[in-house]
């Protein structure tokens, strides 16, 4: 099918795919012995949908980390979708101009070694469907596909309605945007860093449950993928620690994409970006 090339896809454990939205953002279909799971609907550059379907023949449920323009932007291609009700704004508020925008600003800044990935801004519409049916998502949430379970962890902290997900079959956490080397906390509804850090803390509290972590953006190349590199969970508490303790000095960076500079905080592998008068949870 013609929308294949639009997505690079590993399969990184059996049954356990990454699928990468031309280096927009990444998908996770994992598959048990009665369902399959899609963690993410990406950008919605092409037809998932259908290309899920070349993968599994098991009915696909579909929950998304955050609302995010780069992993709700797909939703309307599917008919109910699990997410955390403090995003449900996100997601029903995104547009095709957001889309696109976002679209934009990596179409001019792909990695040069890679072959130049086959869709364009135009490639980004609203597939003419309204909004799938938002399913709310609460922590402890399990998703069983028979034999394979994935538990939900509410993490706020990039969103209010942020979650992360442990996969006890394959055992891997999909961390969505929850914990990147490039955590962005500088959102105006973004929870304060005190929250971030205890939710983050819940998370490295069940870390003998998994042994590789995927967030929402790593490359897939000629079939292969890899997971985030150790200590990326564990700098990120770090650095909100020191943040709050003061032992991490804030500093000023240049903006992403040419916006204002930004106010940062870097320990180890990772660089969190935040708002300065939104660190301490407030009475
Ligand atoms: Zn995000």
């Amino acid at each position: 099918m013609a929308d294949a090339k639009k997505y690079l896809t590993a399969e990184y454990r059996e049954k356990t795919w990454v699928i990468c939205e031309s280096f927009l953002d990444d998908m996770f279909l994992l598959e048990g012995e009665d369902a399959a799971l899609l963690i993410d609907t990406g950008t919605g550059i092409g037809d998932l949908k259908g290309y899920v379907e070349t993968l599994t023949d098991k009915p696909v449920t579909v929950v998304l980390t955050h609302g995010h323009v780069d992993h709700a932007g797909g939703v309307r291609q599917f008919d109910k979708v699990w997410v955390h009700s403090d995003d449900f704004e996100a997601v029903r508020t995104l547009t095709v101009e957001a889309r696109r925008g976002y679209a934009a600003n990596f179409l001019g800044s792909l990695p040069r070694n890679i072959e130049k990935p086959s869709f364009a801004l135009e490639d980004i519409t609203d597939y003419s469907r309204d909004l799938p049916e938002l399913l709310p998502l609460e922590d402890g949430h399990v998703f069983d596909l028979g034999g394979r379970k994935v538990e939900v962890i509410h993490t706020p902290g990039h969103t209010p309605g942020e979650v992360v997900l442990i996969d006890h079959g394959a055992r891997i956490l999909f961390s969505g945007d929850a914990a990147n080397p490039n955590l962005l906390m500088n959102f105006p509804n973004c929870p304060p860093i005190e929250t971030a850090l205890r939710a983050l803390l819940r998370v490295q509290a069940r870390e003998s449950e998994f042994d590789a972590n995927f967030n929402g953006h790593i490359p897939v190349i000629d079939g292969k993928t890899w997971p985030l590199p150790d200590g990326v969970l564990s700098d990120c508490i770090e650095c909100m620690k020191g943040v709050m303790d003061g032992s991490v000095p804030l500093e000023t960076a240049p903006g992403m994409f040419g916006r204002a500079p930004r106010t940062v905080a870097k320990y180890g592998k990772v660089m969190i970006s935040c708002d300065p008068n939104n660190i301490y949870i407030k009475d």
